[in-house]
Parts: C-alpha cells; structure tokens; sequence
C-alpha cells in the first residue's frame, strides 16, 4: 500500500499525480480508479491511499482512497444547502408491517379514533432568526425605478415579536416528510428543466405527490392535503390532524440596537444546475458527467429535498452591504438566545404517527430547524424541545367539554420516549435491507435520518459555508463555471465535508 500527496490534478481530463517520498517517482491515477464521485473532491495535496502497479509510462495507482485533506480550508466552501436522500421502496414484508408508513386512508375526521391532546413545546433561537410582516416598512429609491426595500420582524397584532404557528408548521412539516419518506409534495410535477423529463419524472414512481385521499402518505395524512386537481367520487381534501400555536416572545426578543442590517443579495443557484439536484440510476452523483448524462433526463433521479444546513451568520460581515433594489434591509429581527413556549394540538393520531410528530419537532441528537428569511447566510435556526405531552383520556370523547380528563406526561417521562421509539422502531422494520424482514436496519443508519442529522444537528463546520464569492469576483461565477466545465457536484449531506474546491 503505497501514501502520497496529490501533485497535479486535471479534473476535466480524470486524472492526477501523486507525489511520494524523495527520490521516488510520481504516481499516475485515473478518475476510474477511484470510488465514484469521490475524485471530483479532491485537491491538490491531499494525502492519498492506493496500491501501485506498473503502467506503460511509469507506476500507476489503483484503488485510490483520500486518507487526509490539504489544509487550504479558505480556498474551499460548504453549499449552504444539501439534499436529504429519499428512501427506496420497501420490501413487501416492511410495507405490510407498518402500514401507517405508508400510503392509507386518513381515520374519519368525525369522530375521534386516536390519541388526541397537546404537545408543550419550548422554542430557543440559536441563530438570528428573521420572519418578516407582510410588507416592506421602508422603500427608498436607489436609482431611477429602482427600489431597496426595509422589513421588520414578524409581530402579532398586540405588538409581540413572533414566529407565526403556519411558519413552525411549515418546517416541522418538511422534516417529518423527510424522516418518514412521505411523498415529495413541494414539488412542481410538471415543471421543466430543458431536459426531456418534467420534474415529476424524476420523482421515484413510490414518492410521487399524493393524488387520492384513500392513499395519503403519512406527512398528508397529519398535515393534510388538497387535491392538485379534481377527484371524482372522492374528497378532494383531507384536513390535517395537527396544529400549530405561534411561537409569541417578549418584546426583549428582538435585536436592533445596532442598527438595521442590509444582506447580500439572496439569489439561489438555479436548478437548472443538475448535477446538484439529482443523481442517475445507481444513485451516483453525477459529477463530470456530460450534461445529457447530469440533466434533466428520464433515468436520473431527484437526489431528495433541499434543506438548508445550520451554520453561523457572520453579521459583521454583513454590515457595509450598500443598498440595491436586489438586497434587503433587516430593520430587527430575533436574537440568539431568545426563548418562548409554544403547543401543538393535535387529534386521533395512532401512537406510531404521534411518534413521528414528537421526532419530527426534537430530532435525535439536538438538531434545530432552518425557518425564515436568509437561511443560506446563516439567520433562522431554531431549537426546538418537547416539554410534555397531555393525552384527552377516552372518557373526555363521551363527556362535555368541562375538561379535565387529561392524563399528563412530564418532558422525561418514559410514556414519550416510548413514542418515539415505537416510530423509530417503525421505520427500521419497514425498511429493513434483508429478507427475512425481521432483520431490521438501524434507524440512525438510514440514509434520510443520517442526512438530516448531518444538515442540522452538531457543531457548524469548519470549512466557510457560502455560495462561492470571492474578491472581485460576481456572486455565482463558480456556478458558471463548473456549468461550463468541471460539474462539480455535491457530495451526499453526510459526506459533504471537507468541501468543494473554489
Ligand atoms: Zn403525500
């Protein structure tokens, strides 16, 4: 087994050279002798793995493997956003133990037939957290018809600074998508990239948007759906069983004493950039792949949803922005640190479903949540914790509604942390790898729950999270680029340290 450092790297060609000790000879490698996808990340003067053979030039290696990585870290970035990987369809076994994973029916929403009550949450803001009012508070000419505009934090109508109940709805939603592989409802199904596939297309035929209310996959069947067209016979819409109260803070909560803060201009990569929003048919990323082979055609795939990865805003840096009619103005907005409680009420959910809900709203492993405006700069990270659950006991149904008849469970009590392992446990026996099914895969090893984890728990990452900017340089030229070249792609979210190469 022969070590050494990257020398030369021609990326566009798909191959390197590798530099080993003193008086030996440099080492050729192909981008076919390393782990798909993997070459791509690579930089000058890694350190490299391999076993060397005789080529027809000199040695050359094969099986190459990156043991270290250079330490350039300014001269690489972290994408702001990644992709949580869907998760293939189950085996018949997994599917039929866990129906409620699901696509059924929703229960009869006259009655109640499940666990109904309230979750008691606290809410702590771990990064500058922005939700704006409707409206701009101040919009000031710039240049002829050009205008910048100002916005103020998200307040109740009796003045209180707030996180609105449809915002926490919003992001506990995703994650609960995300975490028990429900379908891809965000997305536009018929939407065109310039390939020969709508979006939908590339949506794995067992994730498709829900398009019937007797099978409702498990986020539409707690959230709710509407129907994107007409449903002869059936109902067009399903309500959810699950609402949000706002998170409401007192009015210390917001931050504006120095002064208002002016972004950078907040354009995102288009999708048109394929080669991060999909991957082919093995589940490859298709890095430095032609554009037909990377695009928007019938064989790839979605690589999953797009969620924002927890990092830190640099405020500092912020400041100084000018004012132009692209970017904003913050005029406040909720410091980190600032607490508030906040419920959710829910209604005849099964108790695996109400597992769900609790992981979805407390991730394993002390993730927050990415809401608001500017998550690609680091603002709207939010910690969310459970702090109790109140169950309605069976005799409440039948009784009037002079209450009472609660059955309470403190934040540790061993009634919630049973739920969320009968979800968990759920989810390992309806996926599970082998046959027979009973050999169930490790929950925290499945690729959705390991890309989630890996976008917002944890420390943010050493390397610079940004969408490349260098000086002098226009926001989105590395995109161009790597369009025009390299196709440099995204790593999965769980790899996707140490970053790309600017
Ligand atoms: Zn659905």
């Amino acid at each position: 087994m022969g070590e050494g450092t990257i020398k030369k790297l021609f990326v566009e060609k798909g191959f390197g050279f590798i530099a080993r000790g003193v008086g030996e000879p440099d080492v050729f490698f192909h981008r076919s002798a390393c782990a798909s996808g993997e070459f791509e990340r690579w930089g000058p003067k890694d350190t490299l793995e391999f076993e060397v053979v005789a080529g027809p030039r000199g040695p050359k290696a094969l099986r190459v493997r990156r043991t270290a990585v250079a330490a350039d870290l300014p001269r690489r970035f972290v994408n702001p956003y990644n992709f949580v990987r869907w998760l293939p369809e189950p085996t018949a076994g997994g599917a039929a133990a866990t129906p409620l994973l699901g696509r059924c029916a929703s229960p009869p929403q006259d009655r109640y037939t499940g666990l109904t009550g309230r979750i008691l949450c606290r809410l702590a803001v771990a990064s500058p957290t922005f939700v704006s009012d409707a409206y701009a508070v101040g919009v000031a000419t710039v240049a002829r018809g050009k205008e910048h505009r100002s916005y103020r934090q998200y307040r109740t109508p009796a003045g209180s600074p707030a996180i609105p109940g449809s915002t926490l709805r919003g992001v506990v939603r995703s994650v609960f998508e995300a975490v028990t592989n429900s379908c891809f409802a965000g997305i536009a199904a018929d939407a065109r990239h310039g390939g020969s596939a709508s979006v939908g297309d590339l949506v794995p035929a067992h994730l498709g948007v829900c398009t019937s209310a007797l099978r409702l996959c498990p986020a539409c069947r707690a959230f709710g759906w509407v129907s994107e067209g007409p449903v002869p016979g059936h109902d067009a819409a399903v309500r959810g069983r699950v609402r949000f109260g706002d998170a409401v803070f007192g009015k210390e909560a917001v931050e504006k004493d120095q002064g208002p803060l002016t972004l950078a201009a907040l354009s995102a990569p288009h999708p048109k950039y394929a080669w991060f929003y999909l991957m082919d048919a093995d589940g490859n990323a298709p890095a430095g792949r032609s554009l037909e082979q990377a695009g928007y055609v019938r064989k790839n795939r979605i690589r999953g949803r797009k969620v924002y990865r927890r990092h830190e805003p640099d405020l500092q840096a912020m400041r100084g922005q000018s004012h132009t009619e692209q970017n904003r103005t913050l005029l406040d907005w909720l410091k980190r640190g600032a607490e508030t409680r906040f419920e959710v009420r829910f209604e005849s959910l099964a108790p695996l479903e109400l597992g769900a809900l609790l992981w979805a709203l407390e991730p394993d492993g002390g993730c927050v949540h990415r809401l608001g405006y500017a998550k690609p700069l680091g603002f709207g990270c939010v910690a969310i914790e459970v702090t109790g659950l109140h169950l309605v006991t069976a005799d409440r149904y039948d009784a009037d509604a002079s209450g009472g008849d609660w059955q309470s469970f403190g934040q540790h009590a061993p009634e919630l942390a049973a739920l969320r392992a009968r979800f968990r446990a759920g989810m390992e026996e309806r996926h599970a790898s082998g046959s027979p099914p009973e050999e169930a895969t490790p929950f925290a090893t499945l690729a959705n729950v390991r890309d989630l984890l890996a976008l917002l728990s944890g420390t943010p990452p050493a390397t610079p999270v940004c969408y490349p900017r260098l000086p002098g340089e226009r926001g989105f030229e590395w995109f161009k680029r790597n369009a025009d070249g390299a196709r440099l792609t995204l790593p999965f979210a769980d790899a996707d340290e140490p970053a790309l190469r600017l």
